[in-house]
């Protein structure tokens, strides 16, 4: 088996074996200013170096943007420039000669994270967006459009008129994504580029205040966003994962007072925990749901 993340910024990829077990994991950034078919041969040979020297049974790809049954991607954001249209299958099984799943990568995440939870799991993936996937009793509920759980795009607790990736204002993502916190510490560090989010945290962690305060409004955003979906589906767990994770305790312990803050009753008890396969949880998820598509 073989697993690959196709993201905004990195494609990620590597071996799984029947049992689970992640093999080393091939990184590489993505050409997502070259199109399509760059970001395809991209993808394809890092599954290709992933699994140097052992046979592939099938391969999962978890994606940006949304997927219909075919593999193809039906709904995309700016992400991604001209991925809307993509046959992802089709590029993945001409060239590496094997069945392969694709999904929406934060599908993938939750498939690797709860499937086997019984009970509502939000899975939620801040990163380069804010992505969102439900399960029911370790079942994916995409919804009528593959868009169901798509918690990055409720409206945001804080409305500055900030224009969010999917073409409308005040959303969660327009907040609470990485280049949203890094832009937002730029202006009130009175920087004229955003750096790197590595570098608010760093800022952040020796006590710049413009640091902490841009991490916290990003916090405040995700987490009332959060307890509003808490309230909608009374989940038993909502699971926290990507790049902006790495922000560290202060962000994920603001998150969690935020989500009880804003949501109703005993909804706001639901655990907060982070993923359990860390950078790795697309990659691990794409490749246990090609697994399961073949036992
Ligand atoms: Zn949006």
């Amino acid at each position: 088996m073989v697993g690959v993340d196709i993201g905004g910024t990195k494609i990620l990829a590597a071996a799984v074996g029947a049992d689970g077990v992640l093999g080393e994991l091939v990184r590489i950034p993505t050409p997502a200013a070259d199109g399509p078919d760059a970001i395809l041969a991209a993808a394809i040979g890092a599954a290709h170096q992933a699994a140097t020297g052992i046979g592939i049974a099938a391969c999962g790809i978890g994606t940006a943007g949304a997927v219909d049954p075919a593999g193809r991607i039906s709904h995309a954001t700016a992400t991604l420039p001209g991925w809307l249209g993509t046959d992802v299958r089709g590029a993945f099984e001409a060239a590496l000669g094997v069945r392969t799943i694709v999904l929406n990568d934060v599908h993938a995440m939750a498939v690797g994270e709860a499937a086997g939870e019984s009970g509502t799991v939000l899975v939620v993936a801040a990163g380069t967006g804010v992505g969102g996937a439900l399960l029911r009793d370790g079942v994916l509920l995409t919804g009528e459009h593959g868009l169901a759980g798509s918690v990055g795009h409720l409206p945001s607790a804080v409305r500055d008129g900030r224009p969010c990736g999917c073409g409308g204002v005040d959303h969660v993502e327009a907040y609470a994504a990485g280049p949203a916190i890094a832009a937002d510490y730029a202006v009130r560090a009175g920087r004229s580029d955003a750096p790197p989010l590595e570098a608010v945290a760093t800022a952040a962690a020796a006590g710049d205040a413009a640091a902490i305060a841009a991490i916290d409004l990003g916090a405040h955003v995700l987490g009332a966003g959060l307890g509003a979906a808490a309230t909608l589906l009374d989940p038993v767990a909502i699971v926290l994962g990507g790049g902006v994770l790495n922000l560290g305790d202060r962000y994920l312990s603001t998150v969690r007072k935020e989500v009880t803050a804003n949501s109703l009753g005993e909804t706001g008890h639901a655990v907060v925990r982070t993923t359990a396969w860390g950078p790795a949880a697309v990659v691990a998820g794409a490749a246990r749901a090609a697994q399961a598509e073949r036992t």
